[in-house]
């Protein structure tokens, strides 16, 4: 089975779709990543963990196939940063629901879309609820962290605080993917102190939400404390979170339809 949905041709994606593939469709965004890390992060890595996690269930003879990633997201909180692009929650939302029901229309229905930036998430469920609600279409999404989060609480060296942007995981990720962009002499830490009710870290958000721009919490864009990141670290976490997304794509392939709901 090819692992982009991209090399097949229209006759072959016929054929893929009799086999009711897991369709992988990767969300990324496109935002300033500190002064150490390239505005390409999150689409580059989202992707870069799809294909990882879809090659792995090839190996298990799990049918899987990655859409074309989504490379715009949701990050008006970066827009004082030089190099971000940032969509509207509305143009993202549609953007997301053609896709979906282009995919659909043509029998790739079962979905997972797998999040590469925290600010896609509360417009991704709403997605979800509105494809279900408006058009009776079931998907699945999730954060790619989601997977590991007892795992990476294990792996990591930083305290709470740094896992948030441009942070020991994003960096030890991009390591081990393309070490040679990362510019490790422009590495700073500002782990975020405030207080535990708004959340100061990927892994625990608080139980108070509030809004904030980049700049008001870091000058240089970074939240987090990169400098515990390593490449050896990095491959580990990159194993263990393709690992459980692979095993993700497995429990899913055998869903019933309507997709975890009652058998048809
Ligand atoms: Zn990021």
């Amino acid at each position: 089975m090819k692992v982009n949905l991209g090399n097949y041709t229209w006759e072959e994606v016929k054929d893929l779709s009799d086999k009711d593939p897991v369709v992988l469709l990767p969300l990324g965004a496109f935002e300033q990543h500190g002064k150490h890390l390239p505005l390409k992060v999150d689409e580059f890595m989202v992707n870069n963990i799809a294909n990882e996690s879809v090659k792995k269930s090839h190996q298990k003879n799990i049918n899987a196939v990655v859409a074309p990633v989504i490379w715009s997201g949701y990050s008006p909180h970066h827009m004082d940063f030089p190099g971000t692009i940032s969509i509207k929650d509305e143009t993202l939302t549609n953007v997301i629901l053609d896709i979906v029901e282009s995919l659909v229309k043509n029998k790739l229905e079962r979905i997972l879309i797998l999040n590469g930036h925290g600010g896609n998430i509360a417009i991704l469920k709403n997605v979800g609820q509105k494809l279900k609600y408006d058009k009776n279409i079931y998907i699945a999404t999730a954060s790619y962290w989601d997977f590991a989060m007892k795992e990476i609480n294990e792996w990591r060296d930083s305290d709470l605080g740094g896992i948030n942007h441009a942070c020991e995981m994003e960096t030890a990720l991009m390591l081990h993917m393309q070490e040679e962009i990362v510019k490790k002499d422009k590495i700073v830490d500002n782990p975020l102190k405030r207080s535990s009710y708004t959340g100061v870290d990927l892994l625990s958000g608080g139980s108070v939400g509030v809004s904030a721009s980049f700049k008001e919490l870091s000058d240089h864009g970074v939240i987090g404390s990169p400098s515990l990141a390593s490449k050896k670290k990095g491959t580990e976490l990159y194993e263990i979170i393709t690992d459980k997304v692979s095993d993700f794509i497995e429990d899913f392939s055998k869903w019933a339809k309507p997709l975890n709901g009652k058998n048809e």
